[in-house]
């Protein structure tokens, strides 16, 4: 199906992104690569009048360090975060993350923004984004705000991004050197059924470890109860405590069925994954590749 008539703007700054946003009010949507806008334009599933490039509007794009921060563009493609040598040497597993996200076509289109603004639930970047304390920054006509990104979405399709706000960037404290990260998924489609993204933090000897589930619910979900049962615990004795706590946390996920699965078979997905991906964080398994 053809989407219906809309007209195309290319501003050149974010002065004149706003000026539109403005104008057009709930006839107008920004577009960055289109993978997502685009299929649900010619669905008619969405319907606006006007979008609005953001591609020239500069400083958008690339990843750089400032004051212990690994700054990310909003307008950055998976495809540059998984081979940004900033992204590598600093979050490899965010980079790994990004190199397993959809295929080839979509990983040089789809960016890291269009991601989280769209909030589609299967994704893979929020569960990761929000273990590793990321936030995102929203700018308006009126200023700049900062949003945790476990804050960041409401549920399915639905951000606290305002209208007439853009995502401009996303800042990922740098990770200790002792910490480390590992993110697994699972799904037979394209999407991802289920993602856990663990990370194993260590603070003057003590074990602490953070951990998310992603794609199964409208919202990622902070898995304390297991973070709780593992604090202080050391890999090497991670063992039954770590699968109890798994499986007991996976049956609390607020599940449903769907076209990736029963709930009950997500919530199986997601102790195993929980495992894994702690297991990985912890050093205890080689990472492999995400199905
Ligand atoms: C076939 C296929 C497979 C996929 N597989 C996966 C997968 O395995 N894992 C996964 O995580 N994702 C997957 N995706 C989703 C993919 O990651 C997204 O399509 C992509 O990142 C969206 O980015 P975009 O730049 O194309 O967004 P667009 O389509 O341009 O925009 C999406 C939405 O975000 C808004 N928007 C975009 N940028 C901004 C901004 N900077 N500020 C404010 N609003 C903005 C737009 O108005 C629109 O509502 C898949 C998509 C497809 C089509």
């Amino acid at each position: 199906m053809l989407p219906h008539r809309f007209q195309y703007h290319r501003p050149d700054n974010l002065e004149q992104v706003f000026e539109l946003l403005d104008r057009y009010g709930d006839d107008v949507a920004p577009y960055a690569g289109g993978t997502e806008l685009l299929l649900a334009l010619k669905a008619r599933v969405l319907r606006y009048e006007h979008l609005v490039d953001l591609k020239r509007v500069p400083g958008l794009k690339g990843v750089c360090e400032s004051d212990g921060q690994i700054v990310i563009g909003a307008l950055s493609s998976h495809f540059s975060l998984a081979t940004d040598p900033i992204v590598k040497r600093l979050v490899p597993a965010y980079a790994a993350l990004s190199d397993n996200i959809a295929n080839i076509r979509v990983r040089v289109s789809g960016t890291i923004g269009g991601n989280l603004c769209f909030a589609e639930p299967h994704a893979d970047p929020p569960a990761m984004l929000a273990a590793l304390g990321a936030s995102l920054t929203l700018r308006g006509r009126d200023g700049q705000r900062r949003v945790a990104m476990a804050d960041f979405i409401e549920g399915e399709f639905t951000t606290v991004r305002g209208p007439a706000e853009v995502l401009t960037e996303v800042r990922i404290p740098a990770p200790a050197a002792s910490a480390r990260y590992a993110y697994c998924s699972f799904g037979h489609l394209e999407r991802p059924a289920v993602g856990i993204a663990a990370g194993y933090c260590p603070e003057r000897g003590t074990p602490h470890y953070r951990i998310w589930a992603g794609a199964i619910a409208g919202r990622p979900a902070q898995l304390r109860s297991v973070e709780d049962a593992l604090e202080g615990v050391p890999p090497d004795k991670l063992g039954d405590v770590l699968a109890e706590a798994a499986s007991a946390a996976a049956q609390e996920l607020p599940a449903h069925d769907d076209l990736q699965g029963s709930a009950d078979y997500k919530r199986h997905l997601a102790a195993v994954l929980t495992r894994r991906a702690v297991e990985q964080a912890a050093g205890l398994q080689p990472r492999r590749k995400a199905a």
